[in-house]
């Protein structure tokens, strides 16, 4: 790349903020991509078009949210938005690149459902990659993980429960691992012990407990401490690597940090709101609000679960976005086995993440880019053109003022839903200007530029034997 041609956009002044490094400087910007980032002030040889003054500003990768669910049909539900709204709201809460999940429902095939998904891309402001989802191994399915691969969709979702719609077993669960390791993709799995929760409901209706106010002893701690040890154990038994999606307690999170220690590929996701939030919301009004898989737990987990991500145990913070809304989540409270799962999340993962992790905890900005944007690029293997400011990375940017305190509420949002899990909460540090692709859509808390202009992006081949992160 050129760095003596006339350059579309420089970011001048501000404190550069990428993964590796932190410091005041000016970013160049040319034809989509970051040209260079280079000492404040420096004059750009051929000029530019654009100076956008960050001086006082945090000038950081835009977010990568590796976990959010588009317009996801589950039984009777499907969650609200479309690639348009999710992205749009992504890019409010600066969000610039989101991976949503191809799951196929009952007789479905993986690949065609993945290659419908994908079409959609082109709807969203900014770009987008996918997981692929296999529910039962058949004669098929090595040959469309190949495929899958080849077309730059390598990362493929499994679940431990929800019987007849999306569990898989133990033996799909190796044999999907197995292929993947050998074709460079991994295995990225919700773990519940289906069985446990199936006991955990039963007994909870019997008391008369199985509505949205008892939601957190509906799905217990336990259900997923016993899948992610045996989930660990077969990736441990053929050396692949595996990803575990909203790990939400001290507990599960630990054993995937004893597995890293003994050399097993483990990578942690946690969630914005199993970071934030705690299940003493279910004793208030609308629990139904906060209904969500793996539950919200105890305070005292919530607060562990914040101490591994500062000691780095988590590998990733995603919003494992669902955007259902209050008409949706009220229809069935009475009992949670007939409600949609899942919250609204992919505007306010980085403001919450950001508010009580850097602006109140003290965690380093650097710390904060890895894990909500470098390490879920890296992960899904569309490092380092998303989820960095390195010359040649897209230039996808969220410029933060980091001092700006607000509320949060759902009118304010714009997320194809009428409720917030997050509402009347004053967080600190907005996202001010969001630049996708080098075209600033978000600036001052308005939609500059509204075009579809979102793209498929493809993931390269993960090495089994390499470390991601
Ligand atoms: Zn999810």
């Amino acid at each position: 790349m050129n760095t003596t041609d006339r350059l579309d956009l420089v970011i001048s002044g501000g404190t550069v903020v990428d993964a590796s490094w932190s410091g005041v400087a000016d970013v160049w910007v040319r034809q989509e991509r970051i040209v260079a980032v280079v000492a404040a002030g420096t004059e750009p040889p051929g000029g530019t078009d654009r100076v956008i003054d960050a001086t006082g500003k945090l000038v950081m990768p835009g977010g990568v949210d590796a976990h959010c669910h588009v317009g996801y049909t589950s039984g009777e539900y499907t969650s609200r938005d479309g690639y348009r709204e999710c992205t749009i709201a992504a890019v409010f809460g600066g969000t610039t690149t989101i991976v949503d999940f191809a799951i196929p429902s009952p007789g479905e095939v993986p690949l065609e459902v993945a290659r419908r998904q994908r079409a959609l891309a082109g709807d969203g402001v900014c770009d987008s990659a996918l997981h692929a989802s296999v529910v039962e191994w058949d004669d098929t399915t090595e040959e469309q993980l190949r495929t899958l691969v080849d077309e730059g969709i390598v990362t493929v979702k499994m679940f431990t429960t929800y019987r007849d719609e999306t569990m898989a077993s133990a033996d799909t669960i190796l044999r999907t691992m197995r292929a993947l390791r050998e074709l460079g993709g991994m295995a990225v799995v919700h773990c519940e012990d289906n069985s446990i929760i199936e006991e955990d409901q039963r007994r909870s209706a019997a008391r008369g407990e199985i509505d949205a106010a008892h939601m957190g002893t509906t799905r217990s701690e336990l259900a997923e401490t016993a899948a992610v040890a045996e989930v660990i154990a077969l990736a441990e038994s053929i050396d692949a690597p595996v990803y575990f999606v909203h790990q939400s307690t001290p507990a599960a999170v630990g054993l995937s940090a004893d597995a890293r220690r003994r050399g097993v590929k483990v990578y942690t996701e946690a969630v914005a709101h199993h970071l934030t939030l705690d299940a003493g919301l279910y004793d208030g009004d609308d629990p139904e609000r906060w209904v969500c898989c793996p539950p919200l737990r105890p305070a005292d987990r919530v607060a562990g679960l914040g101490e591994l991500l500062t000691r780095g145990e988590i590998t990733t913070v995603s919003s494992d976005h669902c955007c259902y809304d209050l008409r949706q989540k009220e229809a069935h409270t009475h009992d949670v086995r007939e409600m949609p799962n899942g919250l609204p999340g992919v505007e306010t993962r980085l403001p919450m993440v950001f508010s009580r992790f850097v602006a109140e905890g003290g965690l380093d900005p650097r710390k904060f880019v890895e894990l909500t944007a470098t390490n879920p690029a890296k992960v899904n293997g569309i490092h380092p053109t998303k989820g960095a400011l390195m010359p040649g990375s897209d230039a996808d940017i969220a410029i933060w003022d980091a001092s700006t305190r607000w509320t949060i509420t759902a009118d304010t949002l714009h997320m194809a839903t009428d409720y917030t899990p997050y509402e009347g909460i004053e967080v600190s540090g907005r996202p001010e200007t969001v630049i996708v692709r080098g075209t600033v859509v978000v600036h001052d808390g308005a939609l500059v530029e509204s075009g579809a202009r979102g793209r498929h992006v493809p993931a390269g081949r993960l090495d089994p034997d390499a470390w991601l992160v």
